[in-house]
């Protein structure tokens, strides 16, 4: 447990919560007690101290993390997310989810995550650089392109990631590795396609949500919570899907129109103005009513825990499409299966990313390139087929798409992990 300072109450730390809920999947599907205990701690977890020449001349020396959580069914897979608050708990909790997550799309990869603590807004790109180098070459004898594949996570991108393959390929012998790590930029071996991968799964989703609830793209409404990088894809796709976006939001504020926004002119506003406050033809609104505006979609696209006890019987629609992750707490997950609004939760919703992400590292370790359709159209088929097992599961379960969806992961994992045995 840790104190939650602004409400003084004792709450769960990310672990303690990912413990909790394959605690309660167990007893859905009967796990065996065995395997519940393997699944419950990651294989391992990696601590390091990573000394660095600021640019000073003065040396820091920060904590970074990596944790392999589960890899009987693939090698660990995961983010690197870089952040002052990073801790060894919200690590291995992130490397327990991502188990699922890849299990969910049954791609053959595991979980994995890493983590430095650290605050790259307060450092420079030479600082950065070193650092990250730094890391990787800690974590080198760990990872690789058949045992643990990193990608970008907060505050980490392309340019973080092109270090990493170049300090490990360097390190293993001086010839290019790319298939060591995903999320790369083009011209160091990424994937097209791989920017708007998120948002693009998320729209296949809903597509396939709509068809289970009779309801007509063509006549949908839709309300988008954060218009970045995931809402603002997610948001042109489902636009190019007939439906009509008639509610936005960012840190700035929130604005309405109810005959709807061309999603690329707010895109372009976006870019010049830096948020969507003050978009011609608009109404601006609370943050509070957006949530609760009258819709047939509403997307989640910005923090964690925004859809609560609190607001979730106020919200009108009937399909909750989560890109951000951890949108919807337990509570307010309830109140809304209750209501019969369908949520498509996070584990499933935004896994085009890790999907595409797999997609590079097989055209790396081919040395192929795929074109942009071919990305898009296994894409399609990936979470379509996702889409479809865990809606069907959630039906003979007789539960919400939440619990369907990570019942039927663990199930995924433990038959793995159960048909290679323990050994030695
Ligand atoms: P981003 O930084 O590009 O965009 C976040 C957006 O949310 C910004 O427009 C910001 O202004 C807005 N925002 C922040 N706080 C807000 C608030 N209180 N009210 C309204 N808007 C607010 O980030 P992103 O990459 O789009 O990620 C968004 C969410 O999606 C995160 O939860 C992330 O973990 C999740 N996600 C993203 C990806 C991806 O590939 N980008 C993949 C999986 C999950």
């Amino acid at each position: 447990m840790t104190i939650d300072n602004k409400n003084n109450q004792s709450v769960d730390n990310p672990y303690q919560m990912a413990l909790k809920q394959l605690e309660q999947t167990a007893k859905i599907i009967n796990l065996d007690p065995g395997i519940h205990k393997i699944l419950s701690k990651p294989k391992r977890v990696l601590t390091v101290s990573l000394p660095v020449k600021m640019d000073d001349g003065s040396v820091e020396v920060f904590t970074g993390f990596r944790s392999q959580h589960n890899d009987a069914r693939g090698p660990f897979k995961g983010g690197i997310r870089y952040h002052p608050q990073v801790t060894v708990e919200e690590v291995m909790a992130l490397s327990m989810w991502m188990t699922w997550k890849c299990a969910i799309v049954g791609i053959p990869l595991g979980g994995g995550k890493g983590g430095i603590i650290c605050d790259p807004k307060k450092m420079s790109k030479t600082e950065l650089e070193r650092l990250t180098r730094r890391y990787a070459y800690a974590i080198s004898d760990i990872i690789g392109p058949y045992t643990d594949i990193p990608a970008p996570d907060v505050y980490t991108g392309g340019q973080e990631m092109a270090w990493i393959m170049d300090t490990y390929s360097t390190l293993k012998g001086n010839y290019g590795e790319p298939g060591v790590i995903t999320g790369k930029p083009i011209a160091v071996g990424g994937s097209l396609g791989r920017n708007e991968a998120t948002g693009r799964g998320l729209s296949f989703t809903v597509r396939e949500a709509s068809k289970r609830k009779n309801i007509s793209m063509n006549e949908a409404t839709v309300v988008v919570q954060g218009f970045g990088n995931a809402g603002q894809f997610a948001a042109q796709l489902v636009e190019e899907q007939g439906a009509k976006i008639i509610a936005v939001s960012d840190t700035q504020g929130a604005i309405i129109n109810k005959n709807g926004f061309s999603v690329n002119e707010l895109i372009k506003f976006k870019k010049e103005n830096k948020t969507i406050k003050g978009f011609p033809s608009s109404t601006e609104t609370s943050n509070e009513e957006l949530l609760t505006t009258e819709c047939t979609i509403l997307i989640p696209a910005a923090l964690e825990n925004q859809i609560t006890g609190e607001n979730a019987s106020r919200i009108r629609t009937k399909i909750v499409a989560e890109a951000a992750n951890g949108p919807t707490t337990p509570e307010a997950d309830q109140i809304l299966y209750d209501n019969d609004i369908l949520v498509i939760p996070d584990v499933l919703a935004n896994s085009g990313g890790v999907t595409v992400s797999y997609f590079e590292w097989l055209q790396n370790l081919r040395r192929e390139y795929w074109t942009e359709r071919e990305v898009n159209d296994r894409l399609d088929e990936i979470m379509t087929r996702a889409f479809g097992e865990v809606y069907d599961a959630h039906i003979s379960y007789n539960t919400n798409m939440r619990t369907a969806s990570i019942a039927l992961a663990v199930k995924r994992v433990a038959e793995a992990t159960q048909l290679r045995g323990i050994w030695p």
